[in-house]
């Protein structure tokens, strides 16, 4: 009864690590997996990670029970008060519903089914480009996807003004998909004073804002600076929802481990709204998995743990930054046609080269190095060992 399904083709960005694991080249160099690699190449278990895991294990009265719909309560609320800031007058009120969902992209899932049963409106604006899952999640959750302009080739910055005329042209209580920091894939954020300028654009006309959290505390290093576009759109009391992953930040990303908090205008109508995600949960997947959010919660309760992670995830990010400095650095020292100043302008795990799908090509023929089609290329992925490797592959293909 099969026979007739076609193969599909492999996911944009996971078939990069499957042509990279074909390769039998040692030159090989894998910048498209979004995940951290130390300066070796190897993934990176957080010492403080280890530390509450050491602790889970010792602990006899665990038990492996089922646990709520809605996920740990501990973790959800710690969640709530991460992205939220521990003053957060939302919290103080109950206004949040804070949902433990399978990392950011199961958030944005719950999210988005919740929206399609109990919000009037159906469109969904995202950026153009966005994270290649975005549209196909909130597709398949039956919400209809739009998108506003983000990037600017010319600049290899924010399009303001097209973002600007996008959203405004937006119907009244469109959906609007916002990366809360280090867009992926283009690495450009707004600056404070233009999350100011959508904020007011998405209150006026009554926008309901979604926001991906994804790399809070990967992008600056710190975790209240990245979480500043969510935070000022909770401060003036109006709505949103928030998907939170803990993949990038703490290292969990096989654990799936992350939250949806929808913020609402009283706790009463937050708590209608958690007991709603709970019937969106419920036939999707029962309840969330324990592991990963006591992990979360073991870390973030208490304060020696959660000093030492803040360490951790800044060592992570810094990282980053400074092999953003070498590469340009040593696109500059080659003499490489080009401004590459847009590497050392970004923001987060990614740069957005600027490469063309053509010379991505070459540069995976001739020089082994994945990266997504679109030009996009992991920092996290390169290391001062491969950054020479990399300049030459560039150079290459630029000069051809
Ligand atoms: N949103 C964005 C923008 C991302 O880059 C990612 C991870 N690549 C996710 C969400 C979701 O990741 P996960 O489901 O692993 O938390």
């Amino acid at each position: 009864v099969f026979s007739n399904v076609d193969r599909a083709p492999e996911d944009p960005i996971l078939g990069v690590t499957v042509a990279y694991n074909n390769d039998p080249s040692p030159a090989k160099l894998n910048l498209g997996v979004g995940a951290y690699r130390t300066e070796e190449g190897k993934p990176l278990v957080l010492d403080v990670v280890r530390r509450a895991e050491q602790q889970l294990v010792n602990d006899p009265s665990r038990v492996k029970e089922y646990i709520p719909i809605a996920g740990l309560a501990d973790f959800n609320k710690l969640s709530a008060k991460l992205i939220l800031g521990a003053d957060s007058p939302a919290i103080q009120e109950s206004r949040v519903a804070t949902i433990q969902c399978l990392s950011g992209t199961g958030s944005l899932r719950v999210g988005a089914e919740f929206l399609k049963k109990h919000y009037h409106q159906s469109v969904i604006f995202i950026p153009k480009p966005t994270w290649g899952n975005h549209p196909k999640v909130f597709n398949l959750a039956g919400l209809s996807v739009e998108y506003y302009r983000y990037y600017d080739p010319a600049t290899r910055g924010l399009d303001f003004q097209g973002l600007l005329e996008d959203l405004g042209a937006a119907p009244s209580g469109a959906i609007v998909l916002l990366h809360a920091c280090a867009h992926n894939p283009t690495g450009v954020d707004p600056t404070p004073e233009e999350w100011e300028q959508i904020r007011q654009l998405i209150r006026s006309k009554s926008l309901l804002p979604f926001f991906d959290s994804a790399y809070q505390g990967f992008a600056s290093g710190s975790l209240d600076t990245d979480a500043h576009s969510v935070r000022t759109f909770v401060a003036d009391g109006g709505e949103c929802l928030i998907a939170q992953s803990y993949a990038k930040n703490m290292g969990l990303y096989g654990e799936r481990v992350g939250a949806l908090s929808i913020v609402c205008k009283s706790a009463d109508v937050a708590s209608k709204v958690e007991s709603q995600v709970k019937l969106v949960v419920r036939p999707m997947y029962s309840s969330p998995p324990i592991h990963g959010a006591s992990i979360v919660a073991t870390i973030l309760k208490n304060s020696d743990m959660y000093n030492d992670w803040t360490i951790e995830l800044k060592g992570m990010a810094d990282r980053i930054i400074s092999m953003r400095q070498q590469l340009f650095d040593a696109l500059k020292a080659k003499g490489t046609p080009g401004d590459w100043s847009h590497i050392i302008k970004q923001i987060g795990m990614f740069t957005f080269t600027g490469l063309n799908k053509e010379q991505v090509v070459f540069m995976t023929k001739e020089y082994h190095i994945y990266m997504t089609s679109d030009g996009r290329i992991s920092m996290a992925g390169l290391s001062t060992k491969t950054v020479p490797h990399l300049v030459e592959a560039i150079h290459a293909a630029v000069t051809r």
